[in-house]
């Protein structure tokens, strides 16, 4: 039972700690996966982010190329910058609108106004309402207008629109002139948009003469080049040849710390949702003031595309392979077991088969009792028992009185009967483990006695009870019946005397019984004996 509820152990050790090892396998290799994926879709994430601010960087850079046409001491005819802004939009397509904005004094507007009227009658410095529409600009002191814009055709509401009229617009500028750098603005929703979609302005300022420092910057700023740009054109355009599907990614203006905006949202093309848990946020290096970051975030099919049945195929090859490991050890400890109850029996069987092959081999096998060979052992063992003890040890040899006659006459086959009855009976008068009754010879019978002090009572009870069983026998000489002699002897065994010496007494003995007549019991104690 004990070894059972060990096995049944074993083996729910064996079970857990297979399926325990398949699931952290199938899982480390899971968990290892998605880390090999998720820095596959950062890297996706930040080419996108270098290629989008490469693409901004080469359509900012544009401007740099129509500036130098403002560098001469006249401003160009509309002419000379359409054709140059003309082509260099040829080539990039990001660009809404190139335009040139000139500083305007107050005093300068009316004939800058009526300068336009030659080609533009209806031109005239604008604003911007909030309702969206434009309005004619409310008089201020200085005034930067879109003044030459390409192309016209779409950006017709821009024409004439003074970017001093609004904040957003008037901070880059400002801060442009100041300093002498170009300047993106924050997002802002383009004039000239029919739709809400958002844009956003760069500036490059134009000056003449010494610029060296900032008061000398803001008297001699002649005007700016601007670019007019759509975010989302950008974006598009920025897309690499070999996008992978399902990252959606959100384009942040990040400049003003304390207001992140969001400027452009691109949801994956797969059109599922994005897994919000996991998000890669890559900055792009400052670009005319604008600090923007790429935020990115893989939809579930951009991990499912790229995960492998692996882990769960080492799970599952793992978990069976237990089980079949459990199955054999289940096997081979029940046929260890079957062996090992086999072995119990046939040890049993064979322990039995010695016992009773060790019972047959000093059983005398007519009459059942001890043979004449375990009496001799039987003896001796009890001869050194009685020299230690200072014990007697009493031997009686009975001998059938006139057997061959009974044998002759009754045939021997009724012989062996009555042998069996006389033995049978001697075996009766003795019921101590230490008394043996064993035949020691054809029809004699001896008797060994350990410690035993009547044994002439016992002599003569033998030769009685033989008498006594009445056992016919005609052809006796002594008797109607069957009668024994009996000769004994009883000895203490000193140190140097043998067995034999006692049995050689009682041998005399029963010949004295003989001698005496038969049916008689004598006995002859040996010379040394003190008995
Ligand atoms: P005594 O009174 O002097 O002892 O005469 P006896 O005939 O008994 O002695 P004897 O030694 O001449 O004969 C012994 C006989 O015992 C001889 C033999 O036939 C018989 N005998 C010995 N062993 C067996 C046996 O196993 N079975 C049978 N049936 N007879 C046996
Ligand atoms: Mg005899
Ligand atoms: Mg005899």
């Amino acid at each position: 039972m004990k070894n059972k509820n060990n096995s049944v152990l074993i083996l729910l050790v064996v079970a857990l700690a297979g399926v325990l090892f398949s699931c952290i396998s199938g899982w480390v290799l899971y968990k290892n996966e998605e880390k090999a994926i998720i820095s596959e879709f950062r890297k996706d994430v930040s080419e996108r982010a270098e290629s989008l601010y490469r693409e901004v960087t080469i359509n900012f850079e544009t401007l740099h190329s129509l500036s130098i046409l403002f560098d001469e001491d006249n401003i160009p005819a509309f002419t000379r910058f359409s054709l140059q802004a003309k082509k260099i939009m040829s080539r990039y397509n990001d660009i809404q609108a190139l335009e040139w904005i000139p500083r305007v004094a107050h005093a300068q507007r009316k004939n800058l106004e009526i300068n336009q009227h030659q080609q533009y009658p209806d031109f005239e410095i604008t604003e911007r309402v909030e309702q969206g529409h434009m309005i004619t600009a409310k008089d201020r002191e200085e005034y930067f207008p879109v003044y030459y814009v390409e192309p016209y055709v779409g950006n017709e509401t821009a024409f004439g629109f003074d970017l001093a009229s609004n904040s957003v617009r008037m901070n880059a500028l400002e801060y442009s002139r100041d300093s002498g750098k170009p300047r993106a603005t924050a997002s802002i929703t383009l004039v000239q948009a029919s739709e809400n979609q958002k844009g956003f302005l760069a500036f490059l300022p134009v000056y003449k003469g010494n610029i060296s420092t900032r008061e000398k910057r803001r008297k001699n700023l002649k005007g700016f080049v601007l670019g007019v740009y759509r975010i989302g054109d950008i974006f598009k355009s920025s897309a690499l040849s070999k996008e992978p599907l399902g990252i959606e990614m959100t384009l942040v203006d990040e400049t003003l710390p304390s207001a992140h905006e969001n400027l452009y949202v691109h949801k994956s093309r797969t059109g599922l949702p994005a897994n919000g848990n996991i998000t890669y946020r890559k900055e792009l290096p400052e670009i005319w003031g604008r600090k923007w970051s790429l935020v990115g975030s893989p939809t579930p099919d951009y991990i499912a595309v790229r995960r492998d049945i692996t882990p769960i195929v080492i799970s599952i090859t793992g978990t069976i392979l237990t089980f079949f490991i459990i199955l054999y050890i289940h096997i081979i400890s029940r046929r260890n077991a079957t062996i090992k109850r086999i072995v119990i029996e046939k040890t049993k069987e064979l322990s039995a088969a010695n016992k009773d092959l060790e019972k047959l081999s000093r059983t005398d096998g007519l009459t059942g009792i001890a043979n004449r060979r375990y009496m001799d052992e039987f003896l001796d063992a009890e001869w050194l028992r009685s020299i230690r003890n200072k014990s007697p040890i009493s031997f009686i040899l009975i001998d059938i009185d006139f057997f061959k006659f009974y044998n002759d006459n009754y045939g021997h086959q009724k012989g062996d009967e009555c042998l069996k009855m006389v033995t049978a009976c001697l075996n009766g008068q003795v019921n101590r483990p230490g008394d043996l009754v064993a035949r020691y010879g054809g029809e004699e019978i001896a008797l060994v006695l350990a410690d035993y002090s009547d044994v002439e009572i016992l002599a003569n009870k033998c030769r009685q009870s033989i008498e006594d069983l009445q056992i016919q026998h005609k052809y006796s000489k002594v008797a109607d019946v069957v009668t024994i002699s009996v000769g004994f002897s009883t000895i203490v065994p000193t140190k140097g005397s043998a067995p034999s010496s006692v049995i050689h007494s009682a041998d005399k003995a029963l010949y004295k019984a003989k001698e005496s007549g038969r049916n008689k019991v004598e006995h002859i104690y040996p010379p040394h004996s003190n008995t």
